[in-house]
């Protein structure tokens, strides 16, 4: 069996194989070779030996194996290995089938002994020599012996500094020579023997050392991050030496065949003239442009063959490829040389454009392109940003405070408010305001309303500023807990700074970085034409982008989507977004209003239930106000109202300032409202009176609720709408709790249809959110309309693990590999995903028509999203600002079963 597999001029043996058994550069080399592109001629041993090279520290057959296709490479050389006249010198590089940083990555010139450096010296001069020679030393030191770097250049610099230059550049044939002893000296001394000083012996310590680095802990480390599995190996790839640092008319570069941060199909890169590849990584010198742009010092405009011939490989490579490829390259004395292809990284910007412009160009198929682009990038697209380069001189200038968990993407910057109160009041003379908090609750809904972001150093990706925060499509950091907030001084504290209420502060939602003062920011295009409507469509090449891939993705989904929308205007989003309904509408949103709350407390207050319904009156205009205008929005599409869920305290106040205000505004005694407060007091309120159970013990609140619904719905209907109330009881564990409050829906509605003499069609079900509701979904089905799992709560009393507190505890358990990821955020699809499908096969036994959808968090998860429909589900819905992913991801998941997609109605 083959393991070695040779390239050059021309032929690769490789060619077709694969990243799998050649590595993901091993694999772009053989078939560059074989396109007829200019690469070095090399060998690359496949992966597959690996973990047995590991293990016995040999593979048997393997040495000889590489002896012969060192014999052809020489050949295709025209130099040999240890050659004192011409010798050859190659590289050895490290390639797994997916890049992976924290591997070795590469030893140059190797090759190089005392006897074969004079006739490098003969051929190039004597300096050039002791430069490729001073630098084998130092990788091959560095990665195959273990010495660390940092001796080699304290030497480098120590010369420097006696001969009072600054660039290596500056230092003659001596110094190097003066350099070469000096690390030979170091390695001697850590080794305790001398270099090798055979090219062959040379060429196994790199082999080996390649080999090992799989193994390092840094490669470990990126393995389990990024789920690659350990029994993939590296591959190992040995090239002959071009080089760039041969003088002026050679040059290194890397070059993207497309703009990686816009996908703008133009050429774009950069390059060193005289110098080698990690001359460019170091940054050291400023590389120049590819394209010509007037400076003169293009490589275009200096080297314009060779950049004509990487115009070709360019087009050449997309061709073969079909994708945006990330390249390094070479001019050797003129020539060109292509050292590296692969897909290149890209921003959800390029991933979105690249993959619809790909389709218009003939290269790639519709169902390719929807395949191309990670459902999660698309987030960038709608999300404000801080341009990088100003993100990156803040931080360099020392004004990090901290990092949180990336919540809701996005940038904000805004002065700093510490209460909801004050975020409102602050945001109302003009400034934009960060609302940031240890936590929020539901009664810092209006201050978050009016934040450009949000901030806390408490919680995780489903407590509430998280959840909350992607509702709203606002830039959210949570968690950040390097942060200390001092609400009785009014200020914050982190890394050694100080800020006070009023101070600007930057928050990053993408990466969870947290800066203080000010940076600007840019509005995302696909808002401006999509929701704000102040850019046409024919404006934004990326909203034309964006839209024709959705639209793709929607004709191969079975899954419908819908939105988590509480409000006319989320509704709107929701639906230029592309919702087919609404999936949930959480009706306490509403009661948190400014206008409202007084009521809702006068309700709470009330010692009967006559009393309650005098509140409740006030309320009920409110109420249909908020379901006419979404009915209005939703037009024929289904909405999903929830009835009330949370527990009453939750709209009481805490804090003892608005405990006297909201007294005065009730004309009630404080301690009369502080008793009630306590009593409303529960330890576990999300265990607690909340949900149907309020449903059953104050049937008032219900009734009026729907009432609000019945009545809305017919005022649309005569107003020549078609509204399709779906009425979703939260928190069901029996059949009973839900019989009993059908029924209390039911003759609601007939009520408000005598009286309004207008039919509404509408349908009764519930939530499934509690294990024993799944358990009996069977029985519960017999009289609901739909289930909807709340998967937020389901997998709270799955794991028994809170909502608000997991925090102090998930984070280690992900770290310890308790847990492979937070099942807040991803469903654990094997315990609570067991339970979704238990529910969904009984119900449909018991209740064929049972509609079944699921408005948890993780109806905005790509990967969740998967398992839903594979579970036969009818619908996810999330928030609105990500229905977009939701589109693609149900997408992909019925690409990836191989089915046709049907697009479903929700
Ligand atoms: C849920 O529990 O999944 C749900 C959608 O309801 P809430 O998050 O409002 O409790
Ligand atoms: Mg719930």
């Amino acid at each position: 069996m083959q393991r070695v597999f040779f390239f050059g001029n021309g032929k690769a043996e490789g060619e077709g194989l694969g990243k799998e058994k050649l590595g993901g550069k091993g694999a772009g080399l053989a078939e560059m070779t074989a396109l007829g592109i200019p690469v070095p001629p090399g060998f690359t041993i496949e992966t597959g030996v690996c973990a047995e090279f590991t293990q016995n520290g040999k593979v048997p057959g393997l040495e000889e194996e590489v002896d012969q296709t060192l014999q052809r490479l020489e050949k295709a050389a025209g130099r040999s290995f240890g050659d004192p006249r011409n010798p050859l010198l190659v590289s050895v590089r490290s390639g797994a089938r997916s890049s992976m940083p924290g591997m070795m990555d590469t030893i140059l010139n190797l090759g190089l002994t005392s006897k074969t450096i004079g006739g490098l010296a003969a051929l190039s001069g004597e300096r050039f020599a002791l430069d490729c020679r001073r630098r084998f030393l130092q990788m091959y030191g560095d990665v195959v012996l273990g010495v660390h770097k940092e001796e080699f250049e304290e030497a480098l610099s120590a010369l420097r500094q006696k001969r009072g230059v600054t660039s290596d550049a500056d230092l003659k044939a001596e110094d190097l020579a003066e350099v070469v002893r000096r690390h030979e000296a170091i390695i001697q001394k850590h080794t305790g023997k001398d270099f090798p000083d055979e090219p062959r012996e040379q060429l196994w310590g790199a082999i080996g050392a390649v080999f090992r680095s799989w193994d390092n802990e840094r490669a470990k480390t990126y393995r389990k991050l990024h789920r690659i599995p350990n029994d993939w190996g590296t591959a190992v790839n040995v090239q002959t030496m071009v080089f760039g640092n041969r003088g002026e008319t050679s040059a290194t570069g890397v070059a993207f065949t497309r703009d990686p941060a816009t996908g703008e199909r133009r050429f774009y890169g950069e390059f060193l003239p005289n110098a080698q590849g990690e001359d460019v990584v170091a940054g050291i010198r400023t590389p120049r442009p590819l394209n010509a742009d007037g400076s003169g010092a293009s490589l275009e405009e200096t080297m314009p063959e060779a950049y004509r011939e990487l115009l070709r490989v360019r087009d050449l490579l997309e061709k073969r490829f079909h994708d945006m490829q990330d390249i390094e390259f070479t001019i050797d004395d003129g020539k060109l040389y292509l050292l590296q292809t692969r897909n290149g990284k890209r921003t959800g910007f390029a991933a979105v454009r690249v993959a619809t412009e790909m389709v218009a160009e003939g290269l790639i198929s519709k169902d390719e392109a929807i395949s191309r682009v990670e459902p999660e990038q698309l987030v960038q697209l709608l999300a404000p940003i801080f341009p990088a380069d100003e993100k990156q001189a803040a931080i360099a200038s020392g004004r990090l405070l901290g990092k949180g968990l990336p919540a809701g993407p996005g940038a904000a910057c805004g002065r700093i408010a510490f209460t909801a109160q004050r975020a409102v009041a602050m945001a109302g003379q003009g400034d934009p305001v960060v609302l940031v908090r240890v936590e929020t609750s539901p009664e810092d809904i209006a201050g978050m309303n009016a934040s450009a972001g949000i901030l806390t150093t408490r919680g995780g990706m489903t407590s509430h500023a998280a959840v909350v925060a992607r509702g709203m499509g606002k830039t959210c950091v949570v968690g950040a807990g390097e942060i200390t907030v001092d609400y009785g001084k009014g200020e914050l504290r982190a890394r050694g700074r100080t800020e006070r209420e009023g101070n600007w502060i930057s928050v990053d939602g993408t990466s969870g970085e947290v800066i203080s003062g000010k940076l600007p920011t840019r509005p995302s295009e696909v808002l401006q034409v999509f929701v704000e409507e102040n850019l046409r469509l024919d404006q934004s090449q990326i909203a034309r982008s964006f839209s024709e891939l959705l639209s793709w993705a929607d004709s191969r989904r079975r899954l419908g989507i819908r939105a988590n929308a509480d409000t006319p205007t989320d509704a709107r989003v929701a639906r230029v977004f592309g919702a087919q309904g609404i999936g949930l509408c959480r009706t306490e949103h509403m009661f948190f209003e400014e206008s409202r709350i007084l009521a809702v407390r006068e309700m709470i207050l009330a010692e009967d239930a006559a009393g309650r319904r005098a509140a409740l009156a006030k309320i009920l205009p409110m109420q249909r106000e908020d379901f006419v205008g979404i009915f209005r929005e939703m037009g024929e599409r289904p909405v999903t109202i929830r009835l009330l869920d949370p527990p009453l305290h939750e709209f009481l106040p805490n804090d003892e300032a608005v405990l006297e205000k909201t007294a005065r505004e009730l004309k009630v005694s404080v301690e009369k409202l502080r008793e009630r407060v306590q009593a409303l007091h529960e330890a576990n309120p999300m265990l607690g009176h909340r949900g149907c159970r309020l449903g059953l013990t104050h049937p008032e609140i219900y009734e009026t609720q729907v009432r609000a619904i019945f009545e809305a719905a017919a005022a649309a209907i005569q107003s020549g709408g078609k509204p399709h109330p779906e009425i979703m009881i939260p928190l069901v564990g029996t059949r009973a709790e839900f019989e009993k409050l059908k029924v209390l829906v039911d003759e609601t509605a007939r009520k408000v249809t005598a009286e309004s003499r207008q039919p509404v069609s509408y349908t009764v079900g519930t939530m499934i959110e509690i294990p024993r509701a799944a358990l009996r979904a069977g029985e519960i089905a017999q009289k609901a309309d739909f289930f909807s799992f709340g998967t937020n709560d389901l997998t709270q009393m799955t794991f028994g693990y809170s909502r608000d507190d997991a925090g102090s505890f998930l984070p280690a358990y992900i770290e310890s590999g308790i847990l492979p990821e937070d099942p807040f955020a991803s469903l654990d699809t094997s315990g609570v995903g067991e339970l979704v499908s238990i529910a969904t096969q009984r119900g449909r036994q018991t209740n064929p028509r049972l509609k079944v959808g699921v408005c948890g968090e993780h109806g905005g998860d790509p990967r969740s999203i998967a398992f839903f429909h594979g579970a036969g589900l009818d619908y996810v819905s999330c928030s609105p600002f990500r229905v977009p992913v939701a589109r693609l991801a149900a997408a992909q998941a019925a690409m990836s079963e191989g089915k046709e997609g049907v697009s479903s109605t929700a």
